[in-house]
């Protein structure tokens, strides 16, 4: 029995040479083994004690239960000492340096989180009337603008929740803005190879065909590809910048004069945006379209802390056809574009059922308001200086992929380093776990062999960049000198070993079931 392929461990810990002692119980220390949820507690625990209904209150007839509802019961300290147990066996940004790549793992800062918690916004319902919610309105419109004027963009769509619904929505712009041109033949959507793949994830979905545009040997998008490949088919490009390879597109404005030039849309993926933050602004490089993901450049949670919020911002060719809901001052106060009539009648129609991730708003705009425009602009300034520090620390032990001149805001290795030693960049990955950081992105972008891809963020101080470099150095020096069970075997320490990753994507087991020899009300949770 387990809750997906990969189980958990039952025996205390063997094998590898830095776990010679192994508790009785699978623990570690204060780190308790843990059970499921579904192992624990008893069927018929309640952790509140409400009073019986009277017998004859029920409306639900030959609807009421009569089999047990199958879920576990815990007191309310079992059930915290759960869920506080199991968050000690994942990383977290407030744990160590999280240094993803492309993710821009950056600090929460809790004044957010204060802000967010207001009951002002806290306490919202998004179906209040537009008069009682006059100030969370008042908040999007000013995020809306400063927003815009960050990217130096006319329009702004808030609601999409996240990076990927971001692309959705600008693709979905340009498809309206084909079709309003009598341009719908356009088929084409052209990626280049170093992109993320919810970008042509992103275009199938939309029902484009999509077409790689190669990249130089310096990790650019190829011009004269780009060029050979836009056709009158082309209805966009989709380009990142700075682009995965952590490089700033130097051809970025004759990239979108050549697209302009054929028909084309410029949708720029903005997930990097925080590398250009108060130092370029998009609107004046040709983009007509771009994700900002509020949950890496403007420090909302992210990965299990919180949703996403991707806004996209459109030029003037597209802005009519923005998703509704966006506010406007009325006079007095504010109000909401719902319906697809006057202003909004060429709207493309709605991507979510109210107005996107509100609690995202309020963090990410008391964000941008506690750094102030000198602030943002040393976000930039910092987040690229720390890849470079990074970058410069571990050259002499491994080998930068583009390895002339600086970085942007991400720092990518490939494995050159490596060949010889018997380790590979999965397995450099999962020791670093055993020195306590989580892993870079690894074998993205796909365009470098081996890739290990890290950034920093601007919010790691030297100390801790010192530590992270250290601990790298002293693994690479390991994995060259031969110590290869090191990395074979590794993670040792984690709460669970080397993982089958690939077996668990592909075939995820979501629903628990009991034991055979487990006695268990019936009928369990349902498929
Ligand atoms: C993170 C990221 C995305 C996707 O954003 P989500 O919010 O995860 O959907 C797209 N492109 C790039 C380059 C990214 O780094």
């Amino acid at each position: 029995m387990a809750m997906s392929n990969i189980g958990r461990p039952t025996q205390p810990q063997a094998g590898g040479a830095t776990s010679a002692h192994t508790s009785l119980t699978g623990a570690r220390g204060l780190l308790q083994d843990e059970a499921l949820i579904f192992e624990m507690g008893g069927w018929d625990k309640s952790g509140v004690d409400f009073d019986l209904p009277s017998q004859d209150a029920s409306d639900l007839g030959d609807l009421v239960r009569t089999a047990p509802i199958g879920l576990p019961g815990l007191s309310e300290p079992e059930a915290m000492r759960h869920f506080v147990r199991l968050s000690q066996k994942n990383h977290a940004i407030d744990l160590a340096l999280y240094p993803l790549g492309s993710c821009t793992m950056k600090h929460n800062p809790r004044l957010n989180e204060k802000m967010a918690r207001l009951a002002g916004f806290g306490d919202l319902h998004p179906m209040s009337p537009q008069s009682t919610t006059q100030g969370a309105l008042e908040l999007m419109d000013r995020l809306a603008h400063w927003l815009k004027t960050l990217t130096g963009m006319p329009a702004v769509a808030l609601s999409p929740k996240a990076g990927a619904h971001g692309e959705l929505c600008g693709l979905l712009a340009i498809k309206a803005a084909h079709e309003a041109k009598g341009q719908a033949h356009r088929r084409t959507v052209l990626v280049p190879t170093s992109a993320h793949g919810t970008n042509p994830a992103t275009a199938a979905f939309v029902g484009y065909d999509v077409a790689e545009i190669a990249q130089t040997a310096d990790g650019r998008v190829d011009l004269a590809d780009l060029e050979a490949k836009l056709s009158p088919d082309v209805a966009a490009i989709m380009v990142t910048n700075p682009n995965t390879c952590g490089l700033f597109e130097r051809d970025i404005i004759e990239i979108a004069r050549l697209t302009h030039a054929a028909g084309a849309y410029f949708y720029c993926d903005g997930a990097n945006f925080n590398a250009i933050v108060g130092k370029v602004r998009p609107g004046d490089l040709g983009v007509d379209a771009m994700h900002i993901n509020l949950h890496k450049t403007f420090s909302t949670p992210h990965g299990g802390g919180g949703p996403g919020a991707g806004p996209v911002v459109l030029s003037e060719a597209l802005a009519p056809y923005a998703p509704t809901p966006w506010v406007v001052s009325a006079g007095e106060g504010f109000k909401l574009v719902e319906e697809a009539e006057d202003e909004a009648a060429d709207t493309f129609g709605r991507m979510v059922a109210f107005h996107g991730q509100m609690g995202m708003f309020v963090r990410a705009y008391a964000y941008m308001l506690s750094h102030g425009t000198d602030g943002l602009r040393q976000v930039a300034e910092d987040a690229v200086l720390n890849a470079n520090y990074i970058k410069a620390k571990l050259s002499p032990v491994m080998s930068p992929a583009f390895p002339d001149g600086p970085c942007m805001h991400e720092a990518l290795f490939d494995d050159s380093w490596l060949e010889g030693t018997g380790v590979t960049t999965l397995d450099f990955a999962k020791a670093m776990i055993d020195e306590g950081f989580h892993p870079m992105t690894m074998y993205f972008p796909l365009v470098v062999h081996g890739a290990m891809l890290i950034e920093p963020t601007e919010t790691e101080s030297k100390q801790e960049l010192d530590r992270f470099c250290n601990a790298l150095t002293l693994l690479a020096e390991a994995a060259k000198a031969g110590d290869v069970e090191r990395f074979t075997g590794a993670p040792y320490l984690a709460p669970l070993r080397r993982l089958d990753e690939t077996l668990a994507a592909r075939k995820p087991r979501l629903t628990w079931r009991p034991e055979p020899t487990t006695v268990a009300p019936a009928p369990m949770a349902a498929e």
